[in-house]
């Protein structure tokens, strides 16, 4: 099982790239998301999100981020540029019955690479959280998102070979 912790969320700035992060942990297989900020709106419309598209992903604050990285029962994965390449450690972290994988915004406080058990690179140049969490969720869950299903879903898609062909169930 694999959680997300989303660090430095601004509400005035991010509730873009956060939502793609929140609905990109669940398309390839997070059980939920921690935020350390609350977004009332941002987090109602991944719900939303959730209650067409269908599964048990989560959304929610959490009170403290460093108690819920000290305290959660697994392993704690930092996503950093600065960190040990992915397939290094791809076994040790697959290995795992429970994980957590940290994604930051802006810069994230210096303890997050001490409380972390390993400072995980998707290679050692800039990009996006969003890219770093789609690839590694894609390397430890070995490919979930190509054959992820979505409990109670109201909406469906059938893959088509062009065109928008979908399936709706109330
Ligand atoms: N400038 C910030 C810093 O020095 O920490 C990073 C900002 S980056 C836009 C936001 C997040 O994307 C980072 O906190 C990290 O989680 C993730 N990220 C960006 N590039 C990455 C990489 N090459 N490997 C792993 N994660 C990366």
């Amino acid at each position: 099982e694999v959680y997300v912790l989303r660090l430095g969320h601004r509400p005035e700035r991010d509730k873009r790239i956060s939502t793609h992060v929140a609905l990109t942990a669940r398309a390839f297989g997070a059980r939920g998301i921690y935020f350390d900020t609350s977004d009332t709106r941002l987090f109602e419309s991944v719900r939303d999100v959730v209650d067409r598209w269908g599964g048990e992903f989560f959304i929610e604050r959490a009170e403290s981020w460093k108690s819920l990285i000290k305290n959660f029962e697994g392993v704690k994965v930092h996503l950093t540029m600065y960190g040990l390449p992915l397939p290094d450690k791809l076994h040790e972290i697959r290995n795992a019955d429970k994980i957590l994988v940290i994604v930051g915004a802006e810069k994230v406080p210096p303890e997050v690479y001490e409380l972390s058990d390993y400072n995980i690179a998707i290679g050692n140049q800039p990009h996006s959280e969003v890219a770093a969490l789609a690839i590694f969720l894609d390397r430890v869950l070995e490919g979930h998102v190509f054959n992820a299903e979505f409990e109670d879903a109201r909406l469906r898609v059938i893959p088509s070979e062009r065109g928008k062909k979908i399936i709706e169930n109330d």
